[in-house]
């Protein structure tokens, strides 16, 4: 029986998820305050602003996405840029032989399906048509597309990125060795309405200082009261 199938006969019920999160947030609000981890309004900027900070440590990112946002403004400027000067703009930051394919691949098929590099128009269409357009561009998954839905485009949808997956397997609220498309699925099935965004920041910021990926700081920790600890010292593959 796979483990999502176990996790779901042990009685995680929807309602005692809801609760659990609804604490949850107004824990980490309390203390970590939902700050603003740079993310941007514009939809095609918080896009590519994701994509560099794949991998990546934030004050390793930013500075390039700084760079870039400036010696290529407006966007436009992307189509007519040589791949191997992209690579080489962005060699220091790593991947750049991939980053830039990507880059370049995504401004060309925005060009060619709406004939301009923009993704403004995103603000006329529903939450679930936005998200399907944005699937459609090649190097956007399902976390980076509801990225941009939340952080641009004010929609209360909910991305599960690396640190999500982790604390919230270790605190029970989703099974252990659980796929991000099955957290997304899970997770949409409980979470209360308006509480996306202050969760998300707050679990990222939660995963980044205190419960980190191999040894999480359990003793400083203000969720640990109701924690399972599920999966502690064990890798989580994403
Ligand atoms: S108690 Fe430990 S494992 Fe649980 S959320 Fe806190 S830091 Fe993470």
């Amino acid at each position: 029986m796979r483990s999502t199938e176990v996790w779901s006969r042990l009685g995680r019920s929807s309602k005692r998820c809801k609760e659990k999160c609804l604490w949850l947030d107004q824990v980490l609000q309390e203390n970590y305050r939902t700050p603003d981890l740079g993310n941007l309004p514009d939809p095609l900027d918080e896009l590519i602003f994701i994509l560099l900070s794949k991998k990546t440590p934030p004050n390793r990112y930013l500075p390039f996405f700084l760079k870039l946002k400036t010696e290529y403004n407006p966007w436009e400027k992307l189509l007519s840029t040589d791949c191997n000067e992209l690579t080489e703009e962005l060699r220091p930051l790593g991947l750049a032989k991939q980053r830039s394919a990507q880059l370049k691949k995504l401004v060309d098929q925005l060009f060619e399906t709406t004939g301009c590099v923009d993704l403004g128009f995103l603000r006329d269409l529903t939450c679930e048509a936005a998200r399907k357009y944005l699937l459609t561009l090649r190097g956007v998954g399902e976390k980076t597309a509801r990225c941009v839905l939340m952080y641009s485009l004010g929609h209360d949808i909910f991305p599960v990125d690396t640190h999500c997956l982790r604390v919230l397997t270790r605190l029970g609220l989703l099974p252990p060795k659980c796929s991000l498309a099955k957290a997304h699925s899970l997770v949409d099935g409980y979470l209360p309405k308006g509480i996306s965004h202050s969760l998300h920041v707050n679990l990222v910021v939660h995963g980044r200082g205190c419960c980190t990926g191999y040894i999480p700081l359990c003793e400083e920790c203000p969720v640990m009261s109701r924690c399972n600890r599920n999966g502690v010292g064990v890798r989580i593959q994403t």
